[in-house]
């Protein structure tokens, strides 16, 4: 558990851009956005990544994710969407705080130019998908010891 600058936003200690809030989550513009419309579901417990988060909290943002979504998608336009969530310094999280981005996608308006970071006509993300292999034996050996935990 941690008193992140997000639970500083959550109890309205510094200022954001709020599009959302109910008793669990709330949902904030993204400060240095990716994109038009990036914005960020935060759930109000403190815990830092996913694994922390409880069952509750977890239920409350996948119950407002699509709404939010929607309503992002409507308004900027966009007809692709990624949600983004990092946990750990290894996967890029920066705020040590639950939250999801949504991060809305806008190919159709071409590419940046270099050195002209411009959102609304991104790509502000960019990611490298490299993927490897897994063998029958491989799925059974992983799956097994992970399901057993579940
Ligand atoms: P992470 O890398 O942890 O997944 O992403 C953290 C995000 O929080 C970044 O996209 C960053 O721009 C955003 N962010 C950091 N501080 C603030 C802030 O004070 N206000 C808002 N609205 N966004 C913030």
């Amino acid at each position: 558990m941690t008193d992140s600058i997000f639970s500083k936003i959550i109890r309205g200690e510094i200022e954001s851009h709020k599009i959302y809030e109910d008793d669990f989550v709330i949902a904030i513009l993204d400060i240095g956005p990716l994109s038009e419309g990036h914005a960020l579901v935060i759930p109000k417990e403190p815990a830092v990544t996913i694994d922390e988060l409880s069952d509750e909290h977890a239920a409350a943002v996948g119950r407002v994710l699509p709404r939010i979504t929607r309503a992002i998608k409507k308004v900027t336009g966009a007809r692709a969407v990624n949600i983004l969530q990092n946990n750990g310094a290894d996967a890029g999280q920066a705020v040590e705080h639950v939250h999801f981005h949504i991060i809305p996608r806008f190919k159709d308006r071409g590419e940046n130019v270099a050195g002209k970071p411009d959102i609304k006509n991104g790509p502000g993300l960019q990611m490298i998908w490299n993927p490897g292999t897994l063998t029958q034996e491989e799925a059974l050996e992983l799956g097994k010891h992970i399901k057993r935990l579940l």
